[in-house]
């Protein structure tokens, strides 16, 4: 056949191997952040998951993979002794770790299968920005034939990510401004806001830190709170404001802590979150904006809420 016609099938299977190697990893955040769901939410949501995962991998990337590989052999013959074409030879390198990359979403994608999330969604999302790398390497190699115009790309790729990252930095900030200046703001409050992440990080221990300002959750069935039912009031763990009572505290059977009401709805803020590809609300401390956990609305009579919180997050003591 012509070679042509081989570069145009070697080229088509490799775009649709990097669609599957791009969004396998968004599935398995999906499927981590999952976790933080009731049982039976979580059941339904991650089954789900899996069936896009098996169509996905064994539909699309595996099947893309192998085209590759025969494709891409049958092209690199052309290119022969090989060693006169150094851009080829350091391009193969990078392939190879691709497959590599592949194998090692392959490792994960058992891992959840079996029902087993060992990565947190934040590691999730760190190994879903690797194959943009091997992208932006291989595509400037293949066109630009030339070792020192991949040196440059990745340069490049690197300023991009730097930019993004000062970006999403100076969002946080305007947020952060938006809350000093609505009305409710109090002295106390602008304080602990301003506190910067060296603060926390000191006020706090690691999973402390986590959870309350990264925004993470804690492993069902682990806190301290779940299956605790004594007397007396839970303050935010950041700053020491009375946020729930055992009274309306419930066992949810979901591995977190579970209350049908506040004690104040002044006490706590309520955030739209996105994050799993649906909306959610988030509950956060009004006093400190530390994360406490998320709020549904299946809970018990009279509110029909479920305040479902990390045990982290609270301070239990007694009235
Ligand atoms: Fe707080």
């Amino acid at each position: 056949m012509n070679y042509l016609v081989f570069k145009s099938l070697h080229i088509i299977s490799v775009v649709t191997w990097f669609a599957g190697l791009f969004y396998m990893p968004r599935l398995f955040v999906y499927f981590a952040e999952a976790e933080t769901r009731i049982p039976t939410e979580r059941k339904i949501l991650q089954d789900q998951y899996k069936i896009m995962q098996r169509r996905l991998w064994y539909g699309i990337t595996w099947p893309s993979a192998i085209a590759v590989l025969i494709f891409g052999s049958t092209l690199a013959s052309q290119f022969w002794p090989i060693t006169q074409y150094p851009w080829l030879v350091l391009k193969l390198i990078f392939v190879a770790g691709l497959y590599a990359y592949h194998i090692f979403l392959h490792s994960i994608f058992n891992q959840q299968q079996d029902n087993n999330t060992s990565f947190s969604p934040m590691a999730l999302r760190i190994i879903n920005e690797i194959s943009t790398i091997f992208l932006v390497a291989i595509v400037f190699l293949v066109v630009l034939k030339n070792v020192l115009s991949m040196v440059y790309g990745i340069v490049g790729l690197f300023v991009f990510v730097a930019i993004l990252l000062t970006a999403i930095k100076a969002y946080k900030k305007i947020r952060e401004n938006e809350v000093l200046n609505s009305d409710q703001i109090t002295l106390d409050k602008l304080k602990l806001i301003n506190n910067s992440s060296d603060d926390w990080k000191q006020k706090l221990n690691e999973e402390e830190y986590q959870i309350l300002r990264m925004c993470g959750t804690e492993r069902p069935f682990s806190g301290e709170y779940y299956l605790f039912f004594e007397v007396g009031l839970y303050a935010c763990a950041g700053c020491g404001h009375e946020l729930f009572s055992s009274e309306t505290k419930y066992n949810s059977g979901s591995g977190w802590p579970a209350f049908y009401d506040v004690v104040g709805t002044e006490n706590v803020r309520l955030i739209e979150d996105q994050s799993i590809g649906m909306k959610r609300i988030e509950v956060r401390c009004a006093h400190c904006d530390s994360h406490l956990g998320h709020v549904f609305e299946d809970g018990p009579h009279p509110t029909g809420l479920r305040y479902c919180i990390n045990s982290i997050a609270l301070k239990h003591h007694k009235p």
